[in-house]
This record gives C-alpha cells, sequence and structure tokens, in this order.
C-alpha cells in the first residue's frame, strides 16, 4: 500500500471516465487531477486504498507536448471543466479512446481506431447554464460547484456560456444583492434562491431565466423584469419551486412571472418550443451533426416505421419524420412529450405520435399491441437501456437500431446484451459535444447485418469491414429465427432448402436433396413456404 503523504515518481498514462490521469505506482492506480498523459510526475498521495490512491502532483518532471496554460482563471478550482489544461487534440484523442476502450473490452469488438466528431472552437457553445447561488461575507454570487463538493466557485466570465448567458447570472445577482434577496443555504433548508438556469436558442437568441427557489414568491420581480429586458433575447422568466432537500436543481411546479414560459430554437432546419424541464442537447452545432450522422445510419426509406425511444421534445424524432413512413416517440418526462406534440403541429408533421412512459414498458405494450419498427432509434440517459427496453426492441427485430449514450461504458454493457440476441456492431462514432469537460457521445449502428450490409458499405464506407459473411444471403438459423418471431412457424433445414431451390437460390452442400425427387421427403407446406419466402425477402435473397 502506498503511504500517504508520501511523494513518488510516476508516469501517467491513461484517463479516467472522469478525465483524471492515471499513473501506477507499485502495482496501485493513482488517480490525479489536472495531468496528462505521457508526463513524468512526481506526485504526492493525498489518500491511499489497497489498490488504489488519489494524489496531487507536486511537480511536473517531463512536460508533455500537450499540456497548456489555462485559459480558464478558475479552471483547477471549478468542477464544470476538465481539461483547460491540454490542448483539444489529446482532448479528443482521449475521449475517441475511451469509447473504443469500452467498446472492446465490455462489447467484445476489436475496434483498431475510433472516429469522433471535433469541434473548430471550444468556445460560447453551452446552450444552458444552472448556476447555484452563495453568500460569502453579505454579498450573494453565483458560479459553479466546485469538483466533488457544494462549494460555490465564483467565476466571473465562464468561457464555455455565450456572453449572454453570464450578463443574465450578472443581472440577477445585482438584483439579488440590491433587494437583499435571501440565498438557500443546504445546512439549515432556509434561504429562498437555489439556482439560476438560464436557457438560450443558440440560432434564436432567445433566452429562458428560470429561478430555482425555495419558495413560491419572489420579492420585486417587475424591477427583475426590466433589468432582464435589456440583455437581447431575453424572452421569459419562470420561477421553480423547489422545497425539496437534496441534489436535484428544477423542481415540480413552475410559475411563469413574464412571457410564454418557453423558448423556441430551430434545430436539424425544425423549429421546437423548449420548456425549462425539457432536454434539449446543450451544444447546438454538435448536436445537428451528430443527429445527422444517426439519421445517415438509421437509412429510413418511406415505408419504414420508425421508433424514436427517450425522444425528447422529439428532436430526432421530427428530423426522421420526413424521411419516414410513421415515426412514434417515447418519453418520460410529460412536460418534455407535451413540448414533443406541439413540435410537431408547429412544423406541421403529421406522421409523428409520441407516447408518455418509460421506454422499455411503452416498448413492450407498443410490441404487443403488434407495433414491428423497421428502424429503432434510443438515445437513453447515462445508465441506458433498461431490461424492458432491451426485451422490447429485441422483439420488434428492427432491421437497423441507431444507439446515441452519452455513456460509453452503459453503451459498451448494453451493446453486449444486444449481441446475445443476435445484434452484431455495424459502426461506431464518437462525437465531441462537451469540449474542456470529460463527457462523450457516441452514435452506434446495430443490426442483424445482412440486408442492410451493401447500404452500409455504400453509406458509410467502412470498407475495411468484413463483409464476406453476409454474401450468401442469411444462414439457415437465422431464417428460421426470422420465421418463428415473425409467423410463430418453425421451419426445418429441409424446408428451407426446398424453397431455395424453388426460388432458384444455390443450396448448400449439406442440404442438397438427391437428385430424383424423393417422395417420401416430407413436402414443405404452403403457410410455411410462405413464411419462408418473406424471410427470404427481408435477408435481400429474392
Ligand atoms: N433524444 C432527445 C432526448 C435525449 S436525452 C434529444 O436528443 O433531444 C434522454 C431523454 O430520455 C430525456 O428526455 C429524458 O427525460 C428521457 N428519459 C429518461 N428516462 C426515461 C425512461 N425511463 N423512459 C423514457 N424516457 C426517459
Amino acid at each position: 500500500m502506498l503511504e500517504k503523504n508520501r511523494e513518488y515518481e510516476a508516469l501517467v498514462t491513461d484517463y479516467t471516465a472522469e478525465g483524471q490521469g492515471i499513473a501506477h505506482i507499485e502495482g496501485c492506480a493513482v488517480f490525479l487531477p489536472n495531468a496528462v498523459a505521457g508526463e513524468r510526475v512526481l506526485v504526492r498521495i493525498e489518500k491511499a486504498g489497497k489498490t488504489w490512491a488519489a494524489g496531487k502532483i507536486v511537480r511536473i518532471l517531463e512536460k508533455s507536448p500537450h499540456r497548456v496554460n489555462r485559459e480558464c482563471p478558475v479552471a483547477k478550482l471549478c468542477g464544470g471543466c476538465d481539461f483547460w489544461h491540454m490542448d483539444y487534440a489529446e482532448e479528443t484523442r482521449l475521449k475517441a479512446e475511451r469509447v473504443r476502450t469500452c467498446l472492446n473490452r465490455l462489447a467484445g469488438e476489436q475496434l483498431e481506431a475510433m472516429p469522433i466528431l471535433a469541434v473548430p472552437d471550444c468556445h460560447g457553445y453551452r446552450n444552458k447554464a444552472q448556476y447555484p447561488v452563495a453568500r460569502d461575507k453579505g454579498r450573494a454570487y453565483a458560479g459553479f460547484f466546485r469538483a466533488g463538493t457544494h462549494t460555490v466557485v465564483e467565476n466571473k466570465r465562464c468561457l464555455i456560456l455565450p456572453e449572454e448567458t453570464d450578463a443574465v447570472k450578472d443581472t440577477v445577482m445585482d438584483y439579488v444583492n440590491q433587494n437583499q434577496v435571501s440565498v438557500y443555504d443546504e445546512t439549515t433548508h432556509k434561504g429562498l434562491l437555489r439556482h439560476i438556469y438560464v436557457r438560450r436558442g443558440a440560432v434564436s437568441g432567445q433566452i429562458l431565466v428560470c429561478l430555482v427557489c425555495n419558495g413560491e414568491k419572489l420579492p420585486r420581480v417587475d424591477a427583475l423584469v426590466e433589468r432582464l429586458k435589456k440583455i437581447p433575447g431575453f424572452t421569459t422568466l419562470v420561477l421553480s419551486v423547489n422545497t425539496k432537500k437534496g441534489n436535484a436543481v428544477l423542481g415540480d411546479k413552475f410559475i411563469t412571472l413574464y412571457g410564454p414560459g418557453y423558448i423556441e430554437d430551430t434545430l436539424c432546419g425544425l423549429s421546437f418550443r423548449l420548456s425549462p424541464r425539457s432536454f434539449y442537447q446543450v451544444n447546438h452545432t454538435q448536436a445537428e451533426r451528430l443527429y445527422k450522422a444517426a439519421i445517415d445510419l438509421a437509412g429510413i426509406t418511406k415505408d419504414d416505421t420508425v421508433l424514436d425511444l427517450y425522444c425528447g421534445v422529439g428532436t430526432i424524432t421530427l428530423a426522421m419524420a420526413s424521411a419516414a413512413g410513421k415515426v412514434i416517440g417515447v418519453e418520460v418526462i410529460p412536460q418534455a412529450v407535451e413540448d414533443a406534440r406541439e413540435n410537431a403541429r408547429r412544423n406541421g408533421i403529421r406522421n409523428a405520435e409520441f407516447f408518455c412512459g418509460d421506454a422499455g414498458q411503452a416498448a413492450l405494450k407498443l410490441e404487443e399491441n403488434g407495433v414491428r419498427p423497421d428502424v429503432i432509434t434510443v438515445d437513453p440517459p447515462r445508465k441506458g437501456l433498461n431490461a424492458d427496453a432491451i426485451e422490447a426492441i429485441t422483439r420488434m427485430n428492427p432491421r437497423r437500431l441507431v444507439y446515441i449514450s452519452c455513456d460509453p461504458a452503459t453503451l459498451a454493457r448494453d451493446v453486449a446484451l444486444l449481441k446475445e440476441k443476435g445484434f452484431a456492431l455495424q459502426s461506431a462514432q464518437a462525437a465531441d459535444l462537451f469540449p474542456r469537460c470529460a463527457h462523450v457521445e457516441t452514435v452506434v449502428l446495430l443490426s442483424k447485418g445482412e440486408v442492410d450490409s451493401k447500404k452500409i458499405r455504400v453509406e458509410f464506407s467502412l470498407e475495411d469491414m468484413d463483409m464476406s459473411e453476409f454474401q450468401d444471403g442469411a444462414t439457415y438459423p437465422q431464417i428460421k429465427e426470422y420465421v418463428l418471431e415473425h409467423t410463430g412457424l418453425k421451419v426445418s433445414n429441409l424446408y428451407i432448402s426446398q424453397i431455395k431451390r424453388k426460388c432458384g437460390i444455390e443450396v448448400g452442400k449439406n442440404y442438397n436433396l438427391p437428385k430424383s425427387e424423393d417422395s417420401r421427403q416430407p413436402q414443405c407446406p404452403p403457410e410455411k413456404e410462405k413464411a419462408i419466402r418473406e424471410a427470404f425477402k427481408y435477408f435481400g435473397m429474392i
């Protein structure tokens, strides 16, 4: 075991999911904030366990060429960002590497490289901010939590936010200080203002200000509104009532104090209404690129029914609608479902339907009612898919499954589970939606393979993927499985080979029948022939 407070020399070799450096000393993994891989460092051990330890860099002995001076003056204290101490090339390398190793280690893939959608500029991209507020020596201020604590670090100008968003924070805090509005204190559960939540439409420039309060009334709201109106784009002021103890930012009750209570923005060429509760990707440009990649992978045709699980306000669902026959979205937050329905209306989209409920349970119900989507897209929160969702997807047996993920570890876990159900990973791509922060998004395509192989090759130039196994159409077990799943009929190898011959498909050696038709051979009944032919069609064999 390493000794606490002792100093050791170490080489930083890797990163944790949270973006800390990892070094191995005497067989023990040491986690180091603000480290860059490849650096030799002198570290002091601050916490020591049997197999791991937490340390601090005392001195950098050999500096990485990727280390840079921090542009953000509070980066070292603020828990908001993770990577201001390294260049963007290293950041995107480590993010892509994280996705690749997760899929290799947890999902049994053997990916040698992982492409990542990177950004041209790391500044001002976040269209949402949640500032906790605190008081120090009589003065109230707002900022972000220090990593792993609830101490608020003041940040005058956050570099990943647009200027207007910080202007809202400053305006609200001036109002708070001048009107002696009380500030919430977690320990006593007293005080009014807890968080300043700001959402700004990247295209529309509209700003929603939501003040999260431990109560229902704010003093001198008119004065606050007058001040906020001076900020270009200010559209609406909402009060969110959160009187509960705990870490959840928003409360359940929303009171509109000024304006419509929501803002609008344009994404993928469509107009969206956004309420405070509704999920909306924080990086607009990258979200559009990610969704486009996902929609391309979905390979939707006009006859297709598409199921979009975890659909939020229907961003991806509606962006797919014009290419599909029908789209169905499922989302658990009622306000987001309302937004999604309104979003369909305002864009004149008539082939979209939305259901409110748990994705897995709703999908199982849809399946029981005979819904068989050709394509399924899923975009779950960090915990990934639950057992119901996996079960429903398996039963629905879509031609393609596109999985957008914000956690490569749960993605890889789910890919492994889906592989057990007969799906195969066809392509994977990382996307950087959170420059300077450790989170990374991934979009993958899964399918049972065969029908899509040509299309995938054309669209995604996965030239180096081995497609040889797909060339003769589906295997006998795949055909049996398809027939069973779609008709409940069991068919034998013999029947499949008989119908193959009827269709002029070459029959594998083992299933060749004698040249002279043996009358004692059972002959495939018509209903089974029909089912087998359907499977051949499905697998692109006829
Ligand atoms: N696809 C959308 C939203 C993705 S975020 C977009 O890109 O804009 C994940 C969404 O899943 C959130 O809207 C969240 O409210 C929703 N969600 C979380 N748990 C869920 C569950 N069990 N069932 C359905 N939706 C859920």
